[in-house]
This record gives structure tokens, sequence and C-alpha cells, in this order.
């Protein structure tokens, strides 16, 4: 790398630029389409809703409208109970820009009972370092007037005291 050459007269009273920092911001609207939609408004009235594939019987949540497998629409809506099994999960000790949350906390993916495919959320109210693979779950709502059709109306899961789930329940989604 070349030196950067200053003139005289700023030679003994500055350093020269080597970096600047630049912020940059990015605003766009997320449009969530039909099925999402369809998920998000239930979720504003504390409702789980998922959808079936016509052909493999999958459930879907959050249902993108379409079975990925099957490629065929999915419009049989299935309201899913607000209990599942931790088959993943992470435990965060890094803080980072715009992170909120205490650390260490859990963010878990969770198959809600008589869906396909685990959901992402966080899991609280036991200590990070006791969470596991099969723990059961239950989700904890924002209060009523606070929901809205965001994944935030559940604040978090946490366990619900029910036994392991057997590794055989969810092998297929760890
Ligand atoms: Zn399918």
């Amino acid at each position: 790398m070349s030196d950067i050459v200053l003139p005289d007269r700023l030679r003994d009273v500055a350093e020269p630029v080597r970096r600047i920092r630049t912020p940059a911001r990015l605003d766009y609207v997320f449009m969530a389409g039909k099925a999402t939609s369809r998920f998000l408004n239930a979720v504003a009235e504390k409702r789980l809703v998922g959808q079936r594939c016509p052909v493999c019987r999958k459930v879907y949540v959050p249902p993108r409208g379409v079975c990925p497998t099957d490629g065929v629409p999915t419009e049989e809506e299935i309201e899913l109970p607000h209990v599942g099994t931790v088959t993943s999960f992470c435990v965060v000790n890094v803080q980072f820009y715009g992170q909120v949350m205490e650390l260490p906390y859990v963010s878990a993916l969770i198959l809600l009972d008589g869906t396909d495919i685990p959901l992402m959320h966080l899991i609280q109210e036991v200590p990070a370092d006791q969470v596991h693979m099969g723990m059961r779950v239950e989700a904890v709502w924002v209060p009523d007037e606070e929901l809205g059709p965001t994944l935030e109306s559940i604040k978090y899961f946490r366990p619900n005291g029910e036994p392991d789930a057997d590794y055989e329940t969810y092998k297929d989604n760890v």
C-alpha cells in the first residue's frame, strides 16, 4: 500500500484519513402474501393456524401457501395447539447491535404438536443451560391488548412441565 502524501502545511497537524464511517440505511416493506397474512391475522387473535398439504399430509407453520415437496397449494387450515417440542436450539452469548435480550438467551426450533416443520422462537423461564432437545414447551402470549399480526405476539415459549418427547417423535425435524 502506498503512503498518502500530505501537503507541507498539514504534515505536522493532521493525520491522513484512512477510514470513514458511512451509516447506511435500507427501508423496505415486506409483503407477507396470502397464506402468511392469514397466519399472522390468526396470531393477532391468539390462534396458531397451519396448512396441510393434500398430497403428503404434512402441516406447515407458518404456511407459505404451497407444499415445497409436492408443489401443490396447501389450502386446508389446521388449528394448532400452543405446545410443542424443542428439536434444536442455540444459546446466544454474544451481544450484537440492536440486540435487546439479556444474555445468555436461547433461540430454539420448536415443533408444534401436529406440525411437520419447526418454528423458531425464544425459550425463557428456564436457565439456558437446562434447555435441551425434546423439552416440551408452551407459548406465552403478550397481554390481549398488545396482540398483533406478528410472531412477537408470542413473548416466548417456556417449559410446560410435561416429560420430554420421545426422540422418534421429532427426529425428522432436528
Ligand atoms: Zn406435500
